[in-house]
């Protein structure tokens, strides 16, 4: 089984979860928010600035619409 990277969107704890096929995002073991996003090969030098755009669109999601 894959071992994945998660992220928490809450805050910001990575760490990592074996998934099976098909199940969703694990919730964060520190603060326990159901907002995970695994983590991918090509997660960059504007990681931060996609994380900062998550949290805006969860706290303003008015800005966005
Ligand atoms: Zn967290």
């Amino acid at each position: 089984m894959p071992i994945y990277e998660y992220m928490c969107l809450r805050c910001g704890r990575l760490f990592e979860r074996i998934m099976k096929v098909g199940e969703g995002g694990p919730p964060c073991p520190d603060c326990g928010a159901p907002e995970t996003q695994k983590r991918v090969a090509s997660f960059g030098t504007n990681a931060w600035a996609t994380f900062l755009d998550r949290m805006e669109r969860k706290v303003s999601p008015e800005k966005f619409k």
